[in-house]
């Protein structure tokens, strides 16, 4: 400052902007997260975006070529996969402790695998009791063992995020697998749960709820509902059915850019929430 006037340069909120805008690009600079289900859709997604904002990655999956691949396209320095089938407590376990050994720390646990269940619509009656089971095991059980092992080693460090994967089906009553919604409305109460438990830890607990995105998984679902369309007119049905309020399909990077901020230290005191992603459908089906 110079005679009263700021000189061009000197401006403190150029040099912030400047440092703002090299640690937007590396938002997770020196971070370690695990990632379940991220071998495919939004699990991927989020794998590239966490590495590319200066994370490493463990992907945690059951899909082993499609895991390696995702792996071998982020750089052997930057990212690996294991195997880890979440239903399997163990395994949740392993790669928590693969993050730690490898890499000294987990700042991150993205609880996110998930499956459909059985991919055809049943009416109520004709309900399998042992899918409930089998998806049960892995989108509540698995989020639960995430929680678990997460909290292990986060707790002693006194930080760390968790993100699990719930749904706009455990929020509003949807046409899909009612065994489905049950599971995401679980991962909504252990998200509420442990973010109370975890509070006073400094360990920040949170869930996203995505709409329909076009990932494997969607296209599956609703693949499965109406036989022998083609991919193209299974996402206009989507679109149609259950989609975001401009009318398209969410694609995994949106899921990945919320899941990035909850990850973030720009999140550093936000725990306990849902957050929905979805353009709009859940509240517009609880407006009715
Ligand atoms: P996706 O099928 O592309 O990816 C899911 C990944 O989870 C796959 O790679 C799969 O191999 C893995 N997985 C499945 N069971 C596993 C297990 N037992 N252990 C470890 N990994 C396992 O589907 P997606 O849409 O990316 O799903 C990711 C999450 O998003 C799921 O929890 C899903 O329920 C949720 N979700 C998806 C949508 C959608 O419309 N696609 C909407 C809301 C919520």
């Amino acid at each position: 400052k110079k005679n009263g006037v700021i000189a061009p340069g000197s401006l403190g909120f150029v040099n912030a902007f400047s440092s703002a805008s090299a640690s937007q690009s590396q938002r997770l600079a020196g971070k370690v997260a695990v990632i379940t289900g991220g071998a495919s859709g939004i699990g991927k997604a989020t794998a590239v975006e966490f590495v590319r904002n200066g994370a490493k990655v463990i992907i945690a999956d059951v899909q082993d070529d499609l895991g390696h691949a995702v792996a071998t396209e982020l750089g052997p320095g930057a990212a690996c996969y294991t195997r880890c089938d979440v239903s399997d407590e163990a395994q949740v376990a392993a790669a928590v402790d693969l993050a730690v050994a490898r890499h000294g720390q987990l700042d991150v646990m993205f609880n996110n695998a998930g499956i459909g269940g059985n991919p055809v619509r049943p009416p109520l009656g004709a309900v399998d009791i042992a899918d409930f089971d089998r998806v049960m095991a892995t989108n509540a059980r698995g989020v639960l063992a995430g929680l678990k092992h997460a909290a292990r080693v986060m707790v002693p460090r006194r930080r760390g995020s968790i993100i699990c994967t719930a749904s706009t089906a455990g929020v509003v009553g949807t046409v899909v697998n009612p065994s489905y919604s049950a599971s995401k409305a679980a991962v909504l109460g252990l998200v509420r749960a442990m973010a109370a438990e975890m509070a006073r830890f400094g360990v920040r607990v949170n869930a996203i709820s995505p709409g329909a995105v076009a990932t494997p998984l969607a296209m599956e679902t609703f693949g499965s509902w109406f036989p022998g369309k083609s991919a193209e007119e299974i996402r206009r049905i989507i679109e149609v059915d259950v989609s975001s309020m401009d009318g398209t399909v969410l694609e995994p990077e949106d899921i990945a850019r919320a899941a990035l901020y909850l990850a973030s230290d720009e999140a550093k005191y936000v725990s306990g929430h849902n957050l929905i992603v979805d353009g709009g459908y859940a509240v517009s089906r609880t407006a009715k």
